[in-house]
């Protein structure tokens, strides 16, 4: 009797550990999601590469965005016609 109380007080104990973890854990997430729902972010092209990125991350130089430090250090390509 005294084992199977034990048993039943771990049992409790863990399932409201998993419980309070879960909570905590999904909080600041879902604020998170709502955040960033709620600042859509533009999407915008690398002048060297073409690669699309959001504008938070692009580096901009001589008035023209690119995906990473190298490509703005490269600057943009002639165009695809160059031969
Ligand atoms: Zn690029």
């Amino acid at each position: 009797m005294g084992r199977l109380f034990i048993l039943i007080v771990l049992v409790l104990v863990a399932v409201w550990l998993v419980r309070r973890t879960l909570a905590r854990m999904n909080e600041p997430e879902g604020r998170a999601k709502k955040d960033g729902t709620a600042a859509p972010e533009e999407l915008v092209r690398c002048a060297h590469c073409g690669l699309l990125l959001p504008r938070a991350e692009a580096r901009q130089s001589a008035g023209a965005l690119y995906c990473t430090e190298e490509h703005a250090r490269l600057g943009p390509t002639q165009g695809p016609g160059r031969r």
